[in-house]
């Protein structure tokens, strides 16, 4: 446990707010907040060969007396710089203070964008340096952070650097010889150099340790839960029932050949001498929901509880809804689910608790408040987890009845390869479906740049009037000084203005209260909003079958993954449904890159060509989504990594089981630690904190 971050120097009230808002509360949250870039500081360029939009340092003299002027409400500084192969008008805003700094005959380097205005090439407030403080930086990497309006990356360098000047050093928790064997640095220089790397070697050094922890107090993880799971005894032995033979004979389509496999795999766990601890992989779209209803429906028959936890409101809301539909059609009068959320008030919380600890409610589905709200289980025998793995595996813990662990079902869209889910998850079991249901036709794409957005706004209109619906992404929720791109707030008034009034258009982002997310998703959900321009918080698991187009903007800021789970979102009816994939820029690698999902539909090929693009070792590009999530391990592109870290557990529980040589006792106590945290922090589902 680290201490308070407001213990720090230079931390007032404010910055710990602002702090505490990207998920920081004390100095060892400091530390593991990562980079999630590095600058590169290269050697100069001349100015007869600096490309427009592209960042770059140029070694100059101020060749003109200094111009100031009046743009709007900002200040301009202005001069014209120069080397010997030509010379380049630069402009600062709101910096008066340079005035005295930019004496004619004077020598800088200038670090900033180059941009076109009137025809000719200009540098829009660059950085500027001496040439000496320049070539200090030459060839280092600074760190670049996540940060939120108010929190500077100099700040947050700054913080670091004084964490690491004044800690104790946290003892190393890998024994030596595991250490030697697998060629791993230091953890202290490791987490040292992760955010200040002298070069690209120190950096991949460290990187490769910090990934193998990951990578190992995870399988170390599950594993220890596996044995206790193997140890425990089956409290909830079931007998198999009719009445899911009479869903699955009644839904409205037929069960593809893969979900009745994967059904029947389940149903055996479930009916067998032994704890279920299953993982499910399907696509999406592949047809998972129905498999987690159909247990849910088989545990309540056999006289128990069954839970449903999964990472958001708004699909909680939407599962909740699709089950209650489910067991009305099918007159299923033994089954009575609730929704137990965050948002639901202190007093219905309350009652619902009560309905779950007298047993009267069988079926629960919620969010993370499922463990959050001291919930007492009457008997619960099955939890199932969907679309967010990482936590699942570590719910049974939480989620016990008197001592009692339930049976468990995890699911995940996640294309995992076989041979590294095995590593993961190696003494889960595994079913995959593999198949798509036969009605749904292809989603059809195009990967297009910006000057394509009035057509596409066209194809939207003309979709919503025959009767469907439509998505629209933005990366951000409102406006950034630090990052340029489309933004949900402006974006909908610009739509929305230029749609005919009838069509319903609406927002819907991480920001809004939970209560106005469900209630703009029931909406969208019933057809009375047309248009909805989001955030990627519609990105898991949302069914909304009658939406037929999928518009992502600055698709370039987006991981391929990711993309995929977005597309994901439509083509889920019988109907046409399109995706289209904008970007903003000119970049070759960029449209190579979306191309990818122009070519394929399907999710472990898109995996697999992004890493190929990429290169092992490339870990700058964007990063994976999707439910498998750590802090910096990608596990396609770390699969080397992992592959090693999986021999490790391997040897070190083969040692030492229940790791009690002297050795491994820091080892044991870091697990412990793990364990532990990874259940309090899941409620941000997610490792990276990118605020969007
Ligand atoms: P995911 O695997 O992504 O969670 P869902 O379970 O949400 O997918 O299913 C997507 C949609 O497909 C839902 O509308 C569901 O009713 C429908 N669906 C599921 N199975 C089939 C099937 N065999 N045939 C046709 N539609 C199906
Ligand atoms: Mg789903």
């Amino acid at each position: 446990m680290g201490k308070s971050v407001r213990e720090l120097k230079g931390v007032g009230e404010k910055t710990e707010k602002l702090l505490n808002k990207i998920g920081i509360v004390d100095t060892e949250d400091l530390l593991r907040n990562y980079p999630r870039a590095y600058d590169t500081f290269e050697e100069p360029t001349r100015i007869c060969s600096v490309k427009e939009g592209t960042l770059v340092s140029v070694r100059v003299n101020v060749v003109s007396r200094v111009y100031t002027g009046q743009a709007g409400r900002r200040a301009l500084t202005s001069v014209t710089v120069a080397d010997e192969t030509g010379r380049l008008p630069v402009t600062w805003y709101n910096a008066s203070y340079l005035r005295g700094t930019l004496k004619k005959g004077s020598a800088f380097v200038l670090r900033g964008k180059v941009s076109r205005k009137k025809g000719n090439l200009m540098m829009e407030h660059p950085d500027l340096y001496t040439p000496q403080a320049y070539q200090e930086l030459l060839h280092s990497l600074q760190p670049v952070y996540a940060l939120t309006a108010g929190l500077s990356n100099t700040t947050m360098m700054k913080l670091v650097r004084q964490v690491l000047g004044e800690a104790e050093m946290k003892t190393e928790f890998l024994p030596e010889d595991v250490r030697a064997r697998f060629h791993l640095c230091d953890f202290n220089y490791a987490l040292e150099t992760i955010h200040f790397p002298k070069n690209m070697t120190e950096l991949l050094t460290a990187r490769k340790r910090l990934v193998f922890d990951e990578f190992l107090l995870f399988i170390l993880a599950v594993r220890s839960l596996k044995t206790q799971t193997e140890a425990a005894q089956n409290c909830f032995p079931m007998r198999p029932v009719w009445t899911t033979e009479t869903v699955i004979e009644n839904l409205p389509y037929t069960l593809t050949s893969a979900q009745r496999n994967v059904w029947n795999e389940i149903e055996r766990d479930l009916t067998g001498h032994r704890l279920m601890s299953r993982l499910v992989q399907g696509d999406v779209g592949s047809g998972k929901t129905i498999l987690a209803f159909l247990a849910m429906i088989l545990t309540a028959e056999n006289g128990y509880q069954a839970a449903l936890m999964v990472p958001t409101e708004v699909l909680a809301a939407q599962h909740f809804q699709a089950l209650t539909r489910l067991l009305e059609d099918q007159s299923l009068s033994f089954c009575h689910p609730v929704l137990l959320t965050g948002s639901c008030t202190a007093r219905e919380k309350r009652e619902i608790r009560g309905t779950i600890s007298s047993g009267e409610a069988n079926l629960i589905l919620g969010t993370h408040a499922l463990i959050q709200e001291k919930v007492e289980y009457r008997n619960l025998g099955l939890v199932i987890t969907d679309e967010q793995h990482r936590f699942g595996v570590r719910q049974r813990e939480a989620l016990t009845t008197r001592g009692n662990p339930p049976h468990v079902l995890v699911m995940s869209a996640t294309p995992i390869p076989r041979t590294l889910a095995i590593i993961l998850y190696g003494d889960l079991d595994i079913s995959v479906i593999d198949q798509l249901p036969a009605t749904r036709l292809p989603v059809k794409n195009c990967v297009v740049g910006t000057s394509y957005r009035p057509k596409a706004w066209e194809f939207l209109e003309r979709q919503i009037r025959e009767g469907h619906q439509a998505y629209v992404i933005c990366p951000m929720v409102e406006e950034s000084e630090v990052m340029e791109a489309e933004n949900v707030q402006d974006y909908t008034e610009k739509i929305r203005e230029s749609m005919p009034p009838d069509i319903v258009t609406a927002s819907l982002h991480g920001k809004m209260k939970a209560g106005e997310k469900n209630y703009i998703m029931e909406e969208f959900a019933a057809g009375r909003i047309q248009l909805l321009v989001s955030t990627t918080v519609v990105e898991v698991g949302v069914n909304v079958p009658n939406a037929t187009v999928m518009m992502v903007e600055n698709s370039e800021r987006f991981g391929l993954a990711q993309l995929h789970q977005l597309r994901g979102r439509v083509g889920r009816g019988e109907w046409q449904s399109y995706c289209i994939f904008m970007y903003a820029g000119e970049d070759e690698e960029t449209k190579k890159r979306l191309e990818i999902l122009n070519r394929s539909n399907d999710g472990f090929y898109i995996a697999g060509e992004d890493l190929k693009l990429r290169g092992p070792g490339d870990f700058f590009g964007i990063r994976q989504s999707g439910d498998m999530r750590f802090r910096l391990a990608d596990i396609y592109n770390d699969a080397e990594v992992l592959k090693t870290a999986g021999r490790a557990a391997g040897e070190i529980l083969a040692l030492d089981q229940d790791l009690s040589l002297p050795q491994h006792q820091i080892l044991r106590q870091q697990l412990a630690s793990y364990m532990r945290e990874d259940l309090e922090n899941n409620s941000c589902n997610s490792g990276t904190k990118v605020v969007v």
